[in-house]
């Protein structure tokens, strides 16, 4: 390994800088674990999918003392949903009797650049543009961890943490691997309704067909996402990546259609791999994984966001443990990961069995053997 100066030394280096990356960094500064330093191979500049959190997000915000912060940012709040699921009526799921209150439509790509802020105001290191190649390990050293970077000089530590997404990146090269329960795919426009009236259009929708499920939720700066989601088999089938024929689709529905009749059809669709995955192991000696790169959850559970700021704050204890040469809570930091996506798995059978209207139909078909 090469010579590198004290500056580049820390005791945990986090790779990937979404919501898990920074929560992992903005807990471990409030828990006094000294340099961490987080890699981010972009720069917060693009707009991002995942948009929906609960009204129970906010306790999380209350753990990482960020909740006033993030209650100035000012984002969309969300007052419920309406659904079309196991039947053609549009049921309403009301937010004014939870105890959280509102839960929220986040401007994404704003919301991750406010975490990274906040790690960084407690005195992290952001390393913007620093793209994560390899790891290496040299042991008997006081930072036997060498991470490299595409275009950057490397750095070294004592712990780093995979928070890279789906990708997972820097945990399979520990030796894991996502365990695949299901793949499905998300296909979505963005609309623009600017002159529109916006309040009607505030409430979440989500719409069963016999392909899968619409989603709609309007999101900040005047803007309606929609999107598709099913198995990449029938996206190829019925050439749904086309926005022609993904266009053709929406028009055929009951509810979302009638949402945007008025607005301009974008010219281009965005897709993204939606899968349920858990990483296996999601930790080992001197490693962790959180967020999406531990376990990833289909959308529909909108717990994403939540999934990632709750493991942010599991992850940071086991680190600062295992640094006081406390190994038992990462161990029970793994235990967690594989709980929880139990739990999650139980839940989402429960909901996909909701929907009986499409006894032979290959989607349904496919969520009742998964
Ligand atoms: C279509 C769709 C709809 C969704 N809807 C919702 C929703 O409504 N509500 C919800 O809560 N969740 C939703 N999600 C899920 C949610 O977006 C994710 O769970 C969440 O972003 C996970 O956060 P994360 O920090 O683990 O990963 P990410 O947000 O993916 O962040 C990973 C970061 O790592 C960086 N990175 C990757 N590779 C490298 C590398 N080699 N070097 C350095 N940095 C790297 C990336 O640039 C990125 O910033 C949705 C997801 C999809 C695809």
């Amino acid at each position: 390994m090469s010579a590198i100066d004290d500056s580049r030394k820390f005791d945990v280096a986090i790779v990937g800088g979404g919501p898990a990356g920074t929560a992992t960094g903005i807990a471990l500064q409030n828990i006094g674990v000294g340099r961490v330093f987080l890699a981010e191979a972009g720069s917060y500049s693009k707009p991002k999918i995942g948009e929906s959190i609960p009204p129970d997000t906010r306790k999380l915000f209350q753990r990482l003392n960020i909740a006033d912060a993030f209650e100035q940012q000012d984002h969309e709040p969300c007052l419920g949903s309406f659904s079309s699921w196991g039947s053609a009526q549009l049921g309403f799921n009301d937010n004014l009797f939870n105890p959280y209150g509102a839960g929220w439509h986040l401007d994404r790509r704003r919301f991750d650049q406010f975490m990274a802020d906040q790690f960084k105001q407690r005195g992290g290191h952001l390393a913007c543009e620093t793209r994560f190649a390899s790891v290496s390990v040299e042991h008997n050293t006081p930072y036997p961890l060498q991470l490299s970077f595409d275009d950057q000089p490397p750095v070294r530590c004592r712990f780093v943490v995979d928070a890279t997404g789906q990708s997972a990146i820097v945990a399979r090269r520990f030796g894991a691997q996502p365990k695949m329960q299901d793949a499905m795919l998300s296909i979505a426009a963005y609309f623009d309704c600017k002159d529109t009236d916006l309040n009607a259009l505030k409430l979440t929708l989500l719409e069963a067909i016999n392909l899968g499920w619409w989603y709609c939720a309007s999101i900040p700066n005047n803007q309606l996402v929609v999107s598709l989601t099913t198995d990449a088999h029938i996206a190829k089938e019925h050439g749904l990546k086309d926005p022609k024929n993904w266009f053709a689709l929406l028009n055929q529905s009951a509810h979302v259609a009638e949402r945007v009749h008025s607005l301009a059809s974008p010219a281009h669709l965005h897709y993204w791999k939606t899968p349920s995955c858990l990483l296996n192991p999601p930790a080992g000696n001197g490693w962790l994984a959180v967020g999406d790169a531990a376990s990833c959850y289909d959308p529909i559970s909108s717990q994403g966001v939540y999934k990632a700021l709750a493991t942010g704050l599991k992850a940071a204890h086991a680190i600062a443990d295992w640094l006081d040469s406390k190994p038992t809570t990462l161990a029970e930091y793994r235990q967690y990961i594989g709980n929880e996506f139990i739990n999650y798995l139980s839940q989402r059978e429960y909901f996909y069995q909701q929907e009986q209207r499409w006894h032979e139909a290959a989607f349904w078909l496919q969520r009742r053997a998964s």
